[in-house]
């Protein structure tokens, strides 16, 4: 069919949500999302430039895509690595279309002028877009993304970020919460803001502590959730405001990225490790029941075998629930890139492997604790004769018995099956009668 189209997005929750973004704007002129490429007359990529092996992976998809000859198929590559690479994609690699983050909005008409024969086309402008007014459908039943600014003014000197989706700025508060009352009445009731930096927030003398009081006004929003905070910018006031929200859950995604304060600096992160642990020791004993989350990453240029042990004596005293954990990879137009002397990749991956198997024994041990405890959970999920369910602190339960999507209550936690706690309805019985 002339007008399908497929896409795969790749990276992290913000381009999970721009994909929503290009799906409403296509769907809106008319074109038809396929679930199979091979169905597709247009086959998107929405790429990720933060690792080198997200772009090699995408590079490889376009090149694969290219060989098949594919019958006047159009491939294009949007997002963060059509920014980086721009009209390289088209001369090299063989893109159809490259556009940018900021460029989606006019993805009818490139992808028209494509469809009539036109010479590739390119849109790589940073314009500041918030992508106000478009209204992506939730990815799930019950769970639902909005992004309430997008950009990065911090360039941590590691980043690509704000150099390929351009400087900090926030949607419209008004905008926001129309999105999320729109979501409410398609059944959403746990809702995450995303963004870069959502602490940075500020929008017509609106800060981050101010909207999220707003969304908690929305009736039928159960859950608030948020991704990601950056350390510098979580302070009393956010911490104040988040143990005094009622639908705040209590997971908190907080990247470390070292433990060591000389390479924290060199990062350029802006806050020192015992901040950090200032920050967690505050909220732990305001929010009791917090779990947190990070980001770490290893083999910065400089970090010593010391500078690495800092990084494992912070994951030690903190006993994250859950980290996502990266080997530096060195990015163009960035500080870092610079900064000598580089960690022989060999000894990075090491010390990857080892601070792996740390963490998720950290894990393993926080997850074993919960056996017995009662926790409420959102139903979000069917799997055969299981529901898939939610703690607030963002852990997934299974249950071994169907119940309505959408139903919040309390179960207990019975067993771990590899690293799924597996929960018991508490007081079914009563409940049936
Ligand atoms: N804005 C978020 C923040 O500051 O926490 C993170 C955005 S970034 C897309 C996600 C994670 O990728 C970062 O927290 C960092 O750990 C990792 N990352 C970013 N640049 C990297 C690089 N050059 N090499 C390896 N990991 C990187
Ligand atoms: Fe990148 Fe730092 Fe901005 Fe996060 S805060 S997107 S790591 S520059």
């Amino acid at each position: 069919m002339r007008r399908s189209f497929y896409i795969k997005a790749y990276g992290c929750q913000m381009n999970l949500y721009d994909a929503g973004v290009v799906k409403e704007i296509l769907e809106n002129d008319g074109y038809v999302l396929v679930d199979q490429e091979n169905e597709a007359k247009v086959v998107l990529l929405l790429t990720c430039s933060v690792r080198n092996h997200a772009e090699s992976r995408a590079l490889g998809r376009l090149a694969s895509l290219k060989r098949k000859g594919n019958g006047g198929r159009i491939v294009g590559i949007l997002g963060c690595m059509a920014q980086n690479f721009k009209e390289t994609l088209i001369n090299q690699y063989g893109a159809d279309l490259v556009v940018g983050p900021d460029g989606y909005r006019r993805l009818p008409e490139l992808l028209n002028n494509c469809l009539n024969n036109q010479p590739p086309q390119i849109c790589v402008q940073l314009n500041e877009e918030c992508y106000e007014g478009i209204r992506p459908k939730p990815n799930g039943k019950v769970t639902g993304f909005v992004s309430i600014m997008r950009g990065c003014n911090n360039f941590c000197s590691y980043c690509i970020v704000p150099y390929v989706r351009g400087g900090e700025r926030s949607k419209n508060f008004d905008d926001i919460i129309k999105e999320i009352e729109i979501l409410s009445r398609d059944g959403i009731k746990d809702i995450t803001l995303v963004g870069q930096n959502v602490l940075a927030y500020q929008k017509n003398g609106l800060d981050f502590c101010e909207l999220i009081k707003l969304v908690q006004r929305i009736p039928d929003i159960e859950r608030i959730r948020f991704i990601t905070a950056h350390p510098k910018d979580f302070n009393q006031r956010v911490i104040d405001t988040l143990a005094n929200l009622k639908k705040f859950c209590q997971g908190i995604h907080l990247p470390l990225q070292s433990g060591s304060n000389q390479v924290l600096e060199m990062m350029n992160r802006r806050y020192s490790r015992e901040e950090y642990l200032q920050k967690i020791e505050l909220t732990r004993k305001l929010i009791p029941d917090v779990v947190f989350t990070t980001d770490i990453m290893v083999g910065f240029p400089t970090e010593t075998e010391e500078d690495f042990a800092a990084t494992l004596d912070m994951v030690q005293r903190i006993r994250f629930d859950f980290a996502y954990m990266f080997q530096y990879s060195p990015r163009p137009q960035t500080k870092a890139i610079n900064i000598k002397p580089v960690v022989d990749p060999k000894i990075a991956h090491k010390r990857l492997e080892h601070l792996i198997e740390f963490q998720n024994q950290i894990t393993k041990e926080n997850n074993q604790a919960l056996i017995n405890k009662e926790l409420e959970v959102m139903i979000e999920a069917h799997n055969g004769k299981q529901s898939i369910a939610r703690t607030r602190t963002n852990k997934i339960v299974i249950i071994d018995k169907i119940k309505p999507i959408g139903e919040i209550t309390i179960a207990k936690v019975i067993d771990i099956r590899g690293w799924t706690p597996i929960g018991e309805i508490k007081n079914e019985e009563q409940e049936i009668k």
